[in-house]
């Protein structure tokens, strides 16, 4: 048996006459940039998170950049953000002129640890950028109260957060705006690269919309000079097709999620994901913990079971961050957990059968110890 990372065909074929059609109506419709089947997306999106705003984007990186620069932040300010996330968060804020300034995680949800961030916060700061990673919600009521006492925006990052919620409120739906990414791997994703912002912000929206369209929002007007950052026709007609799916795609992956710990329980010393109480975990990645990462990582792969790192080496880390010259201690946990942390298979179509798969792999693993 193979089981895959992710299986995006798969997912296809389950709907395949609906994408195909969308994909025609675009190319009938020749409404390859701007037009009807991009306003039709923004409009559901928007609905779907009970927000006015949405607006597409070329991708989620652009998505952060354009907050971040419509918000004013630039050189001499500073952005605040999780140690464990993707490169995107970060690099964006750099992007702008802004210093990024990393928080560790929290060791049980690995989410950026709230009760750090105060420590970092000076004159400069002017906005946090909390991650919902791995489809888990972070402490995100806390997060919001920091950012009102101290007078800072709050960006939420939801590329890996899709309608994930925690206390009944979508992630996504608490700061001045949020960030979506459809790459195509993640919950829900286009076939190539696209991503959106929401807002309940109407200057904000229009700043953000005219930005992405070189500062235009009636054509040869342009008020300021922006960047291109669109999202496309066909990207939207088939996100479009698969919005409707989300929710029956999602409680796939959380059944998987729960099949996944009930087997796992007890195996070596494995520690499986922890979900906030009232919480909505989507499980873009199903992440566990092991001293023997590494060693376990390599079986898998030996018996045709595509694992992951989500991140294997922590943004402080990296050697794009080496001019910051971080000390070790900060970020203790993101330090250790780097060696650790392995994605499992994790998609709605992947089956009971392939669960049942790895989980008898990775016990035979720990056996042989
Ligand atoms: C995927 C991702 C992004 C960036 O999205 P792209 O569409 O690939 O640019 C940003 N932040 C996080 C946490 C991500 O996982």
């Amino acid at each position: 048996m193979r089981v895959p990372f992710v299986d995006l065909h798969a997912q296809y074929l389950s709907i395949k006459d609906e994408i195909d059609n969308a994909i025609q109506s675009v190319i009938n419709d020749t409404a390859f940039i701007g037009g009807k089947y991009v306003k039709e997306f923004e409009n559901n999106f928007a609905k779907s998170y009970g927000i006015k705003h949405c607006i597409g984007v070329a991708n989620g990186t652009d998505a952060i950049y354009i907050i971040l620069k419509m918000l004013g932040i630039g050189p001499g300010d500073e952005v605040i953000t999780a140690a464990n996330t993707w490169i995107s968060t970060s690099e964006t804020i750099t992007q702008t002129g802004a210093k990024p300034v990393f928080i560790d995680i929290d060791e049980k949800y690995y989410t950026i640890n709230e009760d750090l961030i105060e420590s970092k916060i000076n004159s400069r700061t002017k906005a946090i950028i909390p991650v919902h990673l791995y489809g888990q919600v972070c402490n995100i009521e806390k997060i919001l109260t920091i950012c009102k006492m101290h007078n800072l925006f709050l960006i939420e990052d939801c590329a890996q957060s899709h309608f994930s919620s925690l206390d009944n409120k979508l992630a996504g739906t608490s700061g001045i705006a949020s960030s979506f990414s459809f790459y195509p791997g993640k919950n829900l994703g286009a076939y190539g690269d696209a991503g959106c912002i929401i807002t309940n912000d109407d200057t904000l929206a229009k700043k953000i919309r005219m930005f992405a369209n070189h500062g235009s929002l009636i054509k040869h007007e342009h008020d300021i000079e922006g960047i291109n950052s669109r999202l496309d026709g066909l990207q939207a007609a088939i996100l479009n097709a698969k919005l409707p799916h989300l929710d029956n795609w999602i409680n796939k992956r959380i059944f998987n999620a729960q099949l996944y710990t009930k087997l796992l329980n007890g195996t070596g010393d494995i520690i499986t994901p922890s979900v906030r109480e009232n919480s909505k975990h989507t499980f873009h990645l199903y992440v566990i913990r092991t001293k023997f990462r590494d060693q376990l990582k390599d079986y898998l792969i030996s018996q045709n079971i595509d694992v992951s790192i989500h991140y294997p080496v922590a943004l402080p880390n990296l050697k794009a961050y080496e001019y910051l010259n971080l000390p070790t201690e900060e970020n203790s946990i993101t330090n250790v957990f780097q060696n650790e942390i392995l994605s499992l298979p994790m998609y709605p179509e992947l089956s009971s059968e392939q669960i049942g798969f790895v989980v008898s792999c990775i016990k035979d693993f720990f056996a042989a110890q």
